[in-house]
């Protein structure tokens, strides 16, 4: 029987190992000669055990520390997924060795709630905490709108996001951000699907939205351009297994007139 995974982190950067073909997790790092600070059970994965550790120590012959945004699309797709599982679990566990009301040194808490520390001294019990942000594609007859952001990558253009306020909806958030960002209205908000999103601790919950009034008018601060698209007109898009790929190659896949298109459904893999 195969052994368990390790996710194993020093800092945000995981230890994996780069072979001939493909890049893979390490073994259990206490036995690759690691300090294991922390360690917790995770999941599973095709039958095996797979935890989150934070490690200290030299990285081991053959094998490195990895920024995980750069392991985006290189590792297996479920794969990275349980590693971004991990990322979060091991942050929640740094981030609440100490009581954040009364100071005072937390503990693990029971046994059947899964992941919490809990305070001895006056009780509070914290979990990791998921920030969920609101990702929209906005269309307009047969075109798509596209933006781009300072922080992306160069010549990269995406869909709209932002974080869920306090007392909002997410469908209300859907429709400020859009304001915000481009200065629209959007009507017929509708539920298209769901993305863990590890950087940091969030939970991306997309939709499709119709264009209803106003012209675009960009909020510098945020975006720094942003366009309507055809199907078969479109700028570098995000990555295939981000939820906003799939919208845009959903979109596509009902507007494109080109049988060829590379984003067409056939050759378009999609997380769900
Ligand atoms: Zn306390």
């Amino acid at each position: 029987m195969a052994g368990d995974l390790w996710f194993a982190f020093k800092g945000d950067r995981m230890l994996v190992r780069d072979e001939e073909e493909s890049t893979n997790l390490v073994g259990n790092p206490a036995a690759l000669g690691l300090d294991v600070i922390f360690e917790e059970e995770i999941g599973v994965l095709d039958g095996r055990i797979c935890f989150a550790a934070e490690v200290e120590g030299v990285e081991p012959e053959g094998s490195a520390f990895q920024d995980l945004r750069s392991l985006f699309g290189v590792l297996d797709e479920r794969c990275f997924v349980m590693a971004g599982r991990a990322i979060q679990v091991i942050a929640w566990n740094v981030m609440h060795r100490f009581c954040g009301r009364c100071g005072t040194q937390t503990g693990r808490g029971l046994e059947t709630e899964r992941f919490s520390r809990v305070c001895p001294r006056c009780g509070a019990l914290y979990f990791p905490r998921l920030n969920p942000a609101a990702i929209v594609l906005v269309y307009r007859a047969d075109e798509v709108l596209l933006a781009r952001a300072p922080q992306f990558p160069k010549g990269m253009y995406s869909t709209i996001a932002g974080f869920v306020e306090p007392g909002e909806t997410v469908e209300q958030t859907v429709a400020r951000e859009v304001r915000e960002e481009v200065g629209i209205e959007v009507k017929n908000i509708n539920y298209f699907g769901s993305q863990p999103w590890p950087f940091p601790n969030s939970l991306m919950v997309a939709f499709t939205a119709e264009w209803a009034a106003g012209e675009l008018r960009i909020e510098p601060m945020e975006i720094e351009d942003a366009g309507w698209y055809t199907a078969d007109d479109l700028p570098q898009l995000p990555p295939k297994i981000s939820i906003a790929r799939a919208m845009i190659d959903d979109f596509v896949s009902r507007h494109s007139l080109d049988p060829d298109d590379p984003a067409t459904p056939e050759n378009t893999s999609r997380s769900d």
